[in-house]
């Protein structure tokens, strides 16, 4: 259950920018989760759901994006994309492979709501 620790750092990082830009509310969250995590969107959501309940992240909505897995072929330098069970460069078929996105997660943008009704992107 990987998924209730990353809502829990998730919770805590927007937490902190929130009180830190004196943030009066978080309408919502956009998240970049690489595939290689393999997280469960669903399960994510219902932990941070859990986790932000009785805070000002309450009615904060997560949206996630899943970012596709990508690699360089160190042989023959090309890039692709890859799933997730066979790495293998379909150029060359080397498999000595760089992963370059995919692997893992950040917070790519916050909705907030700043003293009165200012709506602003970060
Ligand atoms: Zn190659």
């Amino acid at each position: 259950m990987h998924e209730f620790s990353l809502a829990m750092d998730i919770f805590n990082i927007v937490l902190e920018t929130a009180k830190k830009e004196k943030v009066k509310k978080v309408y919502s969250i956009k998240l970049e989760v690489g595939k290689l995590m393999a997280v469960i969107p669903d399960s994510l959501l219902f932990s941070f759901e859990t986790i932000s309940r009785g805070t000002i992240l309450e009615d904060t909505k997560l949206e996630i994006d899943e970012v596709p897995v990508k690699a360089r072929c160190k042989n023959c330098k090309r890039e692709f994309e890859v799933n997730e069970l066979f790495f293998m460069c379909p150029y060359c078929k080397s498999t000595d492979l760089k992963i370059i996105s995919g692997r893992d997660m950040f917070i790519k943008s916050l909705e907030v709501e700043k003293n009165g009704s200012d709506k602003l992107k970060t």
